[in-house]
């Protein structure tokens, strides 16, 4: 494995951040990791990078930053009903989203077009219009540093939640994962009742249901409602929706008749924050090059040459206001990498 010095990531980060690698390597193939220890870099501390679309950075990276580039998409087993596929972590996550739907492989069409690699889709258990790759996912291969073996997490050890899975609590920072193995439909099970995937189908003149039409209703919805990194920097939406208790959202519904809601099986009401955000004046906000998504009040942006530092900054003055406002507390999807 080739380890480079001072290398820039700015064609590594959806954010489009200029900021420098102190020692940068790509991960091409499982047993490199068995011989990281021995590499001098090592001592400065290990940062895995996918796509660079959930992270924000806002300095140089004093880490050895492992870029996984680990491929292969392969069919394990089959079934009557289902096809079991193992995709390496490097992979990109929308080319494995079409090879499934190229296959008729269902189980992935609606999260089509989401950016980054199919290792990071676990970290955040990623999701988008009605359906979380928790529904499809059967199995986690890792490295796990601390033990220096490699081993493998059911989709119940993942003990995976909205946004979160335990790559961002227990296993933080201690796995590098290196393939995920997807049990997908061989007969498609159609999720279309999730925001306008229905409308833009019979905008496309389809009567005929097939997981290739809702990849590119998904496709054409995405792609006309969410800013491109190629041309604004971001990194989607960079806050979570809350989660409240129901009395809580009844409460805020008496004094704000219009606040949405939806209502979860545990107590709780999930509310969009980009409507709170929105309510308080930050849609469309602009600072030089950095600001508010006119259309979409839950991406943050960088027109240009903005600084990481300025848009974190940023997104504490949106959480302030909205906890002064609301009374809750917003808290961030995209991860902010400041120096340790
Ligand atoms: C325009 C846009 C739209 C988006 N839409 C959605 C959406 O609809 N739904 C959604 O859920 N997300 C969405 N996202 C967020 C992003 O696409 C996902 O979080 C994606 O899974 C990040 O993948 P990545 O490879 O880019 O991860 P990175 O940003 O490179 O890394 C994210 C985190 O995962 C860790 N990591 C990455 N790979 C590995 C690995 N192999 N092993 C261990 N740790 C690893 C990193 O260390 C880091 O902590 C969007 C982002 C953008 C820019």
């Amino acid at each position: 494995m080739q380890t480079l010095a001072h290398v820039s990531l700015l064609s590594c980060n959806t954010f489009g951040m200029e900021a420098y690698a102190a020692h940068y390597s790509e991960l091409h193939r499982e047993e490199e990791l068995l011989s990281l220890k021995d590499n001098p870099a090592y001592s400065s501390g290990l940062f895995i990078l996918g796509g660079g679309s959930n992270i924000l950075l806002t300095a140089d990276v004093p880490q050895w930053i492992l870029h996984n580039k680990i491929g292969g998409i392969e069919r394990i087993k089959e079934d009557d009903s289902h096809v079991w596929i193992r995709a390496g972590a490097g992979e990109v996550w929308h080319r494995f989203v079409l090879y499934c739907v190229e296959q008729g492989y269902a189980g992935v069409e609606n999260l089509s077009l989401i950016p980054g690699t199919v290792g990071a889709a676990p970290i955040q258990n990623i999701g988008a219009y009605g359906v979380e790759v928790k529904d499809v996912l059967e199995q986690v291969r890792f490295f796990d540093l601390e033990q220096q073996a490699f081993r493998s997490f059911t989709q119940a050890e993942c003990r995976f939640g909205y946004r979160d899975s335990i790559f961002k609590g227990a296993m933080k920072g201690k796995a590098v994962i290196t393939s995920v193995t997807f049990r997908l439909d061989k007969v498609p099970v159609f999720h279309t009742s999730y925001g306008n995937i229905r409308q833009e189908l019979e905008a496309m003149g389809i009567t005929e249901l097939s997981i290739k039409h809702i990849s590119d209703a998904v496709i054409r919805i995405r792609s006309a409602k969410l800013p491109d990194p190629k041309k604004i920097g971001n990194a989607g939406s960079f806050f979570k929706n809350p989660e409240v208790p129901d009395a809580v959202y009844l409460s805020l519904k008496e004094q704000y008749a219009s606040l949405p809601g939806y209502p979860l099986d545990n107590g709780k009401t999930k509310i969009p924050a980009g409507w709170l955000i929105e309510q308080c004046g930050w849609k469309g906000y602009r600072e030089g090059d950095y600001g508010v998504h006119k259309d979409q009040a839950l991406v943050l942006v960088n027109y240009g040459k903005a600084s990481g530092a300025d848009i974190a900054a940023l997104s504490v003055r949106i959480m302030d206001s909205v906890k002064q406002r609301f009374g809750i507390q917003l808290e961030r999807e995209v991860q902010i990498i400041q120096p340790a």
